[in-house]
């Protein structure tokens, strides 16, 4: 079937399925290394096993684009700033996601680049920089600060030809946010998150441009993954292609269910300010509506009563998951002042990552852990 054909929620279930008479209706999992002379597909570290490509035609169908699979989200990242030429300056926002900042200060310690960071939401900040830099990196909706960039405005300001604007669209996901529409010339996503949707495995991918636009950088990133050898697991991309097929039907609850949660929340005695896209006080609130097709099930609240109070609601909590990372069908709660590198964020912040459980459910096991009355 072809994208074009279809919406994205019919593409997450058909994308990239086998056709052919007598297959099976999912692809196998072939767990093969290596495989017998006489055809192209040679080496696995080199050539698609199944799943891959089916797993790289859903997700590059949802971006636009060409999906490139890799073995996690740092090292679809690593692949991306593996293209950069020794000397060159980077962008990064001040609150990128923790594990690229770190990439991104080694290699500067090493010489192999400079960097520059920018807060997310300064768009005129940003505007001048892409003149500027050979790659600007974007995150948007920021994590866990939920701040918004302004990716049109600042993709289509004047850039060098040779320059590469990234955006890891891991918060977003593609059925709210299309980068490479936008302008961006590379989407990044963690599979491990809402694509993988189910915390069982660690897959990144990197999206270039359909064929025609930017192919150095595209045959650069595929050539990094072999050379390196970041390819993803048979398993992982079986599980990666089983867990994207319900990306819709999941993201749809979850983020109906942040709005409830972001509403009530917002007027919960025990809650200061609560940071939700979706919600008009929010900051980013018009750009997000302007740039997205909704708001992500991400949301951050801060707990009065700061670090300790936060602390007993992660303790409290019995259906919400108190557990790093995000994306899954669980909810899940972290302080993420708590991480060590980042102090510098609100002492009681909790990055609240919805899931598709009952939201009323959610909603009194949050009540009854923020209310300090354990049930
Ligand atoms: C998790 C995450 C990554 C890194 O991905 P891994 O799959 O953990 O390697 C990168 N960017 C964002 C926004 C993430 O949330």
């Amino acid at each position: 079937m072809d994208r074009d054909e279809l919406a994205a929620g019919s593409w997450v279930v058909a994308g990239g399925r086998p056709d052919a008479p007598g297959e099976p209706l999912n692809h196998p999992l072939v767990p093969a290394s290596t495989f017998l002379h006489g055809d192209e597909r040679l080496y696995s570290r080199a050539d698609a096993t199944t799943g891959w490509e089916a797993f790289e035609s859903v997700v590059g169908g949802l971006e636009g684009g060409r999906a490139t699979a890799f073995s996690s989200g740092m090292a679809a990242v690593a692949a991306v700033l593996s293209t950069l030429d020794v000397g060159a300056v980077v962008a990064l926002p001040d609150d990128a996601y923790q594990g690229v900042a770190m990439l991104v200060d080694r290699g500067a310690e090493q010489g192999r680049w400079t960097v520059r960071r920018l807060p997310t939401a300064d768009t005129d900040a940003w505007v001048a920089a892409v003149g500027e830099v050979d790659l600007a990196w974007l995150e948007s909706p920021s994590n866990p600060l939920l701040e918004v960039a302004d990716v049109p405005t600042i993709a289509s300001s004047p850039r060098r030809p040779d320059s590469v604007l990234v955006v890891d669209n891991t918060f977003a996901t593609p059925l709210n946010q299309r980068p490479l529409a936008l302008g961006a010339d590379l989407v990044v996503h963690s599979a491990t998150k809402f694509l993988g949707g189910h915390s069982d495995l660690l897959a990144g991918v990197v999206v270039a441009p359909a064929a025609g636009t930017r192919d150095d950088l595209a045959e650069a990133v595929r050539t990094s993954r072999t050379l390196e050898g970041a390819t993803p697991g048979t398993l992982e991309t079986f599980l990666a292609l089983r867990g994207v097929r319900t990306l819709a039907l999941r993201l749809g609850t979850a983020q109906a269910s942040a709005a409830v949660l972001a509403e009530r929340l917002s007027d919960h005695e025990a809650v200061t300010r609560v940071r939700w896209p979706g919600l008009a006080e929010h900051p980013g609130h018009e750009l997000a509506a302007r740039t997205m097709d909704s708001f992500g099930s991400m949301l951050s609240l801060e707990v009065a009563g700061g670090a300790e109070a936060a602390d007993r609601v992660c303790r409290t909590v019995r259906l919400v998951r108190h557990a790093t990372s995000l994306g899954g069908v669980e909810t899940s709660v972290e302080r993420r002042a708590a991480l060590p590198g980042q102090e510098h964020l609100p002492a009681g912040l909790l990055r609240l990552s919805v899931g598709i459980e009952d939201v009323e459910d959610l909603w009194h096991d949050l009540d009854t852990a923020l209310s300090g009355t354990p049930s």
